[in-house]
């Protein structure tokens, strides 16, 4: 079967109520039908529920769609995806340990290695992600985890995902791949040689800004790892958001077509304006990796981002002049979205590290949505016309 069909055809088990979409399975514990069942079940002598912090039904079927999604052996959910970044760390990473991470993250990624895992003694060094020499003069003795995301939020800097995999070749090293902006739909990193993937679920794979969640997928060494860390520390995903993260799966693909082709079409349609600085956009000529872009991404993603002449100034005129895109930190859903990286996601940054991430006062991030893209291009070059 195609992975579309498996997308909609996987689901937990039939109960005796013969429903045809999966219930919600709100239950903190399960039963045992007497002490010595439970007994087995506690001991992996014999499969079965326990209590909803180690699995679920709705939950697993979830997990068993990104796995499927991502060609993964296994994976394991979170309530958020900051939890999922911060336990894939926590689970494997010990003091003495060294990371090496790309600089173009998402804020509260950096947050984790230079305050929380730092203060642990797991030491990071950031480089400039597309440059593979960088990240292979950065690698010591100790370096035990490459972390990266391609694109990159808001910069949507690309990395060569194959390059960097052939880094491990001969060393103790895991890759670790945000993979949030692409989605499984538009590049799956582990069969490009990354041995985990992490998602934050509340973008595309809720799809409609409505629940928060997260994912790791990978190879099983790694995750069972990680899953005694995250069963005895608990940031695990509510059965309620597992529910609509699986059912939101169903039309990821679709979803992940329309959202790309409502992005190119903007970015083509806005990029030369003058009022702008640059459009940027992977699958744009004028992007700097488009070739890669087109060679890893099935797709180009929902997200472009705009560098608007005068700053800071011109961005607020301009947000107050948008009639249908909202103004919001999130991105993903099906309705479009403008955020200011560098007074809101990124405003932690220094000055100097925003400005070698390229997060001027004038980038707006535009995360497409699903309207009508005629009125789209109607909105936003009304703006940009008054602004001009
Ligand atoms: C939003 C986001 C995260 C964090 O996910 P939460 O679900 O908000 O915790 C991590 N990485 C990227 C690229 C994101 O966009």
């Amino acid at each position: 079967m195609q992975k579309q069909t498996k997308a909609i055809r996987i689901q937990a088990e039939r109960s005796q109520n013969r429903e045809h979409s999966v219930p919600l399975y709100l239950t903190s514990s399960f039963t045992f039908d007497d002490a010595e069942q439970g007994r087995a079940i506690f001991a992996d002598e014999m499969a079965g529920n326990i209590y909803s912090r180690y699995m679920n039904p709705n939950v697993d079927e979830f997990v068993e769609k990104m796995n499927m999604l991502e060609n993964a052996e296994d994976g394991i959910a979170f309530s958020t995806g900051m939890a999922a970044i911060f336990a894939s760390m926590a689970g494997l990473l010990k003091a003495g340990d060294h990371v090496v991470a790309s600089n173009a993250l998402f804020g509260s990624c950096i947050q984790i290695l230079t305050k929380i895992t730092a203060k642990w003694g797991i030491e990071c060094t950031f480089v400039p992600g597309a440059d593979i020499n960088a990240w292979k003069a950065a690698i010591k003795p100790n370096t035990k985890f490459l972390f990266c995301e391609s694109p990159s939020n808001p910069g949507l800097e690309l990395i060569d995902l194959k390059e960097l995999a052939a880094l491990k070749e001969g060393r103790d090293l895991i890759l670790a791949v945000d993979n949030c902006f692409a989605t499984p739909i538009l590049q799956t990193p582990l069969d490009l040689g990354a041995d985990l993937v992490i998602h934050s679920a509340t973008k595309y794979i809720d799809g409609q800004g409505r629940v928060l969640g997260g994912v790791i997928c990978g190879k099983k060494v790694y995750i069972d790892e990680i899953r005694f860390f995250a069963r005895h520390t608990g940031p695990s995903l509510s059965p309620f958001n597992a529910w609509i993260l699986s059912k939101s799966l169903e039309l990821l693909d679709l979803r992940m077509q329309k959202h790309s082709e409502n992005a190119m079409a903007l970015a083509e349609a806005l990029e030369g304006h003058q009022a702008l600085n640059n459009v940027k956009y992977p699958y744009l000529k004028s992007h700097p990796q488009y070739e890669l872009a087109k060679r890893q991404m099935k797709y180009g993603g929902g997200i472009l981002t705009l560098d608007i002449k005068g700053g800071f100034e011109k961005v607020v005129a301009f947000s107050k002049l948008l009639k249908i895109a909202s103004i919001s930190p999130n991105l993903g859903d099906s309705r479009t979205i403008i955020t200011h990286p560098a007074s809101t996601t990124h405003s932690k940054l220094p000055a100097e590290e925003k400005a070698a991430l390229g997060i001027t006062d004038g980038l707006v991030r535009v995360a497409v949505g699903l309207e009508s893209i005629e009125d789209l291009k109607a909105d936003f070059l009304q703006a940009l016309n008054q602004i001009n």
